[in-house]
């Protein structure tokens, strides 16, 4: 998930909740996320705990700590987050080549660092959370006419993203600012609980539909076994001629939008799942 806002709408705190609306781990994936906290030296208070792994590394971080190496290969942050999130605020102002590095686990779900005499290989198996602002000084499109980011500055800002990178964010969402008025209503959602319910739920029909969750499903078999109906389907063909869609985009597009059917318990894959899962990809035609 690309989360694009301007500063202090809540990018951060939302990648921090995400870890409590995950189900608790398993005690299997317990001793996974323990070995490798082990591996990697950290200390015994921050292992075995059935809470996912929450890891937001500064943007200073070199390839080898993000992604594993040195001399006696060690897990890097993803590895750490493996289960769990990783988190990259300001993704823009990571190193490009660290950026580029995370291409390979993200599909593969596992890291390989090869050294001059010793391969190891680490799981690295996360959920990638990102969050940037919409241009250098963060005010773009906010409506209150302070960004006076030139085009030339904006276009060097967005292009230290690639798109191949870009490709592999399936929700990208844009945060605007709440008007203080609806802050200070009531809430009108059931809260953290409610939601790590629902989402525990849409997960176990997941595994009991297929035995693996929507995410991990080989593309394949999604194409070829989703109930997916015309107007659905449709709907999808015209937004990949319109937006150029790459064969990937058009698969994710189409887990996201099982997911959302699977989140309102619907058997099959309908319009408005797919128009989800496509708003849910906007930033596509933006950047
Ligand atoms: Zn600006």
């Amino acid at each position: 998930m690309l989360l694009v806002g301007p500063p202090g709408t809540g990018k951060s705190m939302l990648a921090q909740r995400l870890p409590g609306l995950l189900p608790p781990l398993t005690i299997e994936e317990i001793l996974a996320v323990a070995s490798i906290a082990s591996i990697a030296a950290k200390p015994s208070a921050e292992i075995a705990s059935t809470r996912r792994p929450f890891r937001a590394p500064h943007h200073t971080a070199s390839v080898v700590a993000l992604v594993g190496g040195g001399s006696r290969p060690r897990p890097g942050e993803i590895s750490l987050a493996h289960l769990g999130v990783l988190f990259l605020d300001e993704l823009p102002e990571f190193q490009r080549s660290a950026l580029e590095a995370l291409r390979e686990p993200l599909e593969s779900g596992v890291v390989t660092v090869a050294r001059a005499h010793e391969t190891a290989q680490f799981p690295a198996s996360f959920q990638l959370v990102a969050a940037m602002n919409p241009c250098p000084c963060g005010y773009l499109g906010d409506g209150s006419g302070r960004c006076h980011c030139s085009k030339i500055r904006l276009d060097h800002y967005r292009s230290r993203l690639s798109g191949p990178l870009l490709d592999r964010f399936d929700l990208q969402v844009e945060l605007s600012r709440v008007p203080l008025a609806r802050m200070a209503g009531p809430a009108t959602d059931g809260g953290s609980a409610a939601a790590a319910r629902s989402v525990g739920e849409a997960r176990e029909r997941q595994l009991t539909r297929r035995g693996t969750l929507n995410a991990r499903l080989p593309d394949r078999a999604l194409w070829q076994e989703l109930p997916l109906d015309r107007d659905g389907r449709r709907l999808l063909n015209r937004a990949a001629e319109r937006w150029r869609l790459s064969a990937r985009s058009c698969t994710r597009i189409l887990k996201v939008a099982r997911t959302i059917g699977d989140l309102a318990d619907a058997p099959d894959v309908t319009m408005p799942h797919v128009a989800e899962a496509i708003q849910l990809r906007c930033l596509e035609r933006l950047l």
